[in-house]
Parts: C-alpha cells; structure tokens; sequence
C-alpha cells in the first residue's frame, strides 16, 4: 500500500516509522520546510546549542519507547537534575509540598503544609477538600477549573493548579478539558486507580527525559532510520491540495500530483483543517474551530548569582493573578547536569497567555530588557544579560476546550465516511500536546489506517 505523510514534525516521523513496521507500506513524507523536526529544533545563543522548543518528554508512554528502543538510542537518554517548581506569589517564591499528583492535594499535610497558600486560605481550602471527599459527588462536566474549584476552592485553584497545568499551554485551567489535561487528578476524584501506566520495571526511569545531544539527536536519528527503511522524505515540499479518487488520494504538492491508496495528515491542526476544506467540510469546520496559543520563548545566557534557590528546583511558575509577563522560568543549571559547569547561568523564560498576544509584537531586544527586569524581582537576584534568543511560536498549542475528545470524535467519523477512511490524522490537537502524546496519536492513525476498507 501506498501511503503519503504530510508533516515532517515527530508526529509525520512517527507515523513514517510505524509505517515502516509493516513489509506492505510504501510511504512517502512531505515537509514544507528544509528541516524535519517541526517544533524540536535546536540553534546556538553564543556558543552553546539550545532547544527552541520542547526540551524533555515525560516518560510515562510507552509508544515512544516503542522508537527509542528500535533506534537503539536509549543508553543516550539524559534526565533532568531538578524537578522541583516553585510557585512566585505575593512577592516571595514558595515550594511546593512532595507528593502532589499533577499539584492536586492527596493529604492534609498538602493543604497545612502547602506555602504558596496564607493561612486563611489553607483552611478554606482544607473545608472544601475534606467537605468534598466526604461526599465524593459525580463528577460534573469536563471544565477542568470548575471541577478543581469544587473540590479544593478558588485559592487553590488559582494560585496551584492553574499555574501547573494551565500554564503549560499557555492557558488556563477554565475552559480547558480536565479528560484531556489531567486524567489523572480525575481517577483521583473518581476514587479509582489511575490509568496512566506507571514503568514497573527495576529502574524506573525518572519522570522527564531528553537526549545527549538534544531532542533533534531524536529527530535525526529517526530520519535516518526512515530513510534506510525505503522511506521517502520530500523535503520543502508543501502539500497544498488533497484530491479523493476512486482509488485513492491524490496529494498536490509544488504544482505536482502524486497518486497514493491513502494519506496521514500529521500537521497541525489549521494547516489539516484548511487541506481538509474541500474533502470533508465538517471535519475541516470543526478541526479549524479549535482555538490555539501563543508563546515566546527567550533563552537567556545571564550572569546572576543563583546560590540562594535550591538545587532541586528546575524553574518557577508565576500565577495569572500576578502582574507579570513572564509564565515561567526554567533555570538551567540546576535542570540540566550539563549546564552546571558553564560560566554563563541559561534562563529560559516563557511568555505568553490566552488572549494575551502583546508579547508576540515587541521588539526582541525590548521583550528581554522586560523579561529579565521582572526575573530580577521575582528571583530575588541582580542579573547581567550576555545573550539571548527570542522564538516566537505564533498559535502553536492547541486550546482542549470541555468535550474536546467527543469533537475529535465526530470530526474523524466525518472524515472517515467522507473519505471511505483513506484520510487519517494525527498530531499535538488529538489526545494532548506532549511529545509522547503526538507518538501515540501517530500509532493510533496508522494503525486505523492500516485496517481493511469495508
Ligand atoms: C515552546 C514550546 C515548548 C514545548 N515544550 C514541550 C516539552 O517540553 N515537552 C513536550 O513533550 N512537548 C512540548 N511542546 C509541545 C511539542 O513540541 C509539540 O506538541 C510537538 O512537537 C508537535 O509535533 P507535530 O509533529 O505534531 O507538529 P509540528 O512540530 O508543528 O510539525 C508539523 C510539521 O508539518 C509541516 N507542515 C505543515 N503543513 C504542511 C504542509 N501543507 N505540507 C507539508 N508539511 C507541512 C510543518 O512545517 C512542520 O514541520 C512544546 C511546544 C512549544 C511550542
């Protein structure tokens, strides 16, 4: 069978490898850009090589390992040396109790114990916990704040949870789907175990991984593979059309047809959208309809004194409530093991928040002059920028409204009537953004594509 992947990020990767598992896939790859990669891509701030983007995975998924696994490359996972976060709040840094599942409380000792709270609010926050566990109700809904505020209280809420979950999509916890955002904290409330798979074996891995050498070690080390597999990678090559036939897809790329039995759409989601208009008008309506967020992110090579925050800690998050720019910090020396020895310190500062699109217009060199003024006060500490790089990544996360999955749903029955399932997709505006989460959407298309036509 012939199959075209559109989208040469690590989901089109991915679906290219899986592909490749079975003997009856000729495919080939289409990347609009010179580069395979997508959002993992890596570039230098003086010396040193940064990632723009994605810096670690989490490695509680068991489709990615699938890849690293078959690559070979798995001695060259490195793992962050800092996992801790701490929340900024009423002007100091507060850490976060151990123990947390995704920041939801499982313990008094989590609420009593718990900083970033004052006092009252510790105590509200304790009456709803215990009033709400008392009573276990249904859950209503799938608006992850409202479920949140109705078991822990507004505070709580606020100030934790939206920080730690909402913030990590430029986001908020209101408005977003908690089936998609925090499975986790739902089996918590529904008194179940979770169903996220938990690594049994005798070395669990830690909780976030990245490569040696980069994520793009990744990217090219599956390209590699693919192209020693038969696979066909059309670099700067960008699908503009989609044509269903009797046989199969004609795919429209550089003024040129090509003819294949069926097709991957792993691009994101307006970009499927808009190749989808003609195919298949719900699909692409309700694809188009998800709402996307905007980042920067600015790396930042500083000299700063950093001796008073705790090795453990890997970054700050800042809570909407605080009158900042700045969504998080990640400090580089104290995440990676690597970094330690450098004489320049690497911030990596993320801005950025629905609605909020001012940080996308400023100039570079104003934006870090900004940045840095508020990371002075929110670490507590003089800092001397040497360099930096700014990437904007203009509506790159997918917003998972309430019912996100039954939408995702409807639009893939749609394309597959309208298509006779020859059209699949896969992607970060799925199942979740997460790079494990863009593998196992691949795997999902490919296997469904897989299936004989009825
Ligand atoms: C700033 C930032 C930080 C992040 N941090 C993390 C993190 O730490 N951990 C984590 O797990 N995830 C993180 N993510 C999310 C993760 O990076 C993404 O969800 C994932 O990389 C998306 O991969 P993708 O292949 O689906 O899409 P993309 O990476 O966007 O790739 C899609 C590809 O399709 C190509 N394309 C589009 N249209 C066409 C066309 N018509 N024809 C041909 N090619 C086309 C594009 O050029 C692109 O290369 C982060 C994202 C951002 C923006």
């Amino acid at each position: 069978m012939k199959v075209a992947v559109v989208g040469g990020g690590i989901t089109g990767l991915a679906c290219a490898f899986f592909l490749t598992q079975s003997q009856d896939h000729q495919v080939t790859l289409y990347e609009k850009t010179k580069q395979l990669g997508g959002k993992i891509r890596e570039s230098k701030v003086g010396e040193l090589s940064i990632e723009e983007g994605p810096d670690v995975f989490v490695t509680r998924s068991s489709e990615i390992f699938e890849i690293i696994s078959a690559l070979g490359i798995r001695d060259r996972l490195t793992h962050p040396s800092a996992n801790r976060a701490l929340i900024y709040r009423k002007k100091a840094l507060h850490p976060l109790p151990l123990g947390l599942t995704l920041g939801f409380p499982t313990s008094k000792e989590h609420i009593f114990g718990n900083e970033v709270l004052t006092q009252a609010e510790r105590l509200k926050t304790y009456v709803k916990w215990l009033y709400y566990n008392a009573r276990r109700p249904r859950i209503i809904g799938d608006d992850l704040g409202q479920i949140f505020e109705r078991s822990v209280g507004r505070s709580y809420t606020n100030s934790i949870l939206d920080p730690l979950l909402g913030g990590i999509n430029a986001a908020t916890v209101y408005g977003a789907s908690a089936e998609i955002t925090a499975p986790q904290v739902l089996d918590l409330l529904r008194g179940i175990p979770s169903t996220i798979p938990v690594d049994k074996s005798e070395n669990p891995l830690p909780p976030f991984a990245s490569f040696k050498q980069g994520l793009s070690f990744l990217v090219k080390s599956l390209s590699d593979h693919l192209q020693s597999n038969g696979v066909e990678i059309l670099r700067d090559t960008q699908v503009s059309g989609l044509r269903i036939t009797t046989t199969g897809v004609d795919i429209i790329a550089n003024g040129d047809v090509e003819s294949f039995d069926k097709v991957i759409l792993a691009t994101p989601s307006s970009h499927a959208g808009s190749l989808l208009k003609d195919v298949s008008p719900i699909c692409s309506t309700l694809v188009n309809a998800i709402r996307r967020t905007s980042v920067t992110m600015s790396t930042v090579l500083v000299s700063a004194d950093l001796s008073h925050i705790d090795s453990q800690v890997s970054g700050v998050l800042i809570p909407r409530s605080e009158p900042y720019f700045t969504t998080a910090i990640t400090l580089g020396p104290n995440k990676w093991p690597s970094w330690q020895s450098l004489e320049a310190k690497v911030l990596r500062i993320s801005s950025g928040r629905l609605e909020d699109r001012a940080h996308l217009s400023l100039e570079p060199k104003m934006l870090v002059h900004l940045l840095v003024a508020e990371a002075m006060e929110i670490l507590g500490t003089d800092i001397k920028v040497e360099e930096y790089r700014v990437t904007r990544w203009d509506e790159s996360f997918a917003r998972f409204s309430p019912y996100h999955r039954q939408i995702i749903s409807k639009a893939q029955r749609a394309l597959s009537q309208d298509t006779s399932s020859k059209v699949g997709l896969a992607g970060s505006y799925l199942l979740g953004s997460g790079i494990p989460t863009c593998v196992k959407s691949a795997k999902i298309a490919v296997t469904n594509i897989s299936a004989p036509t009825i």
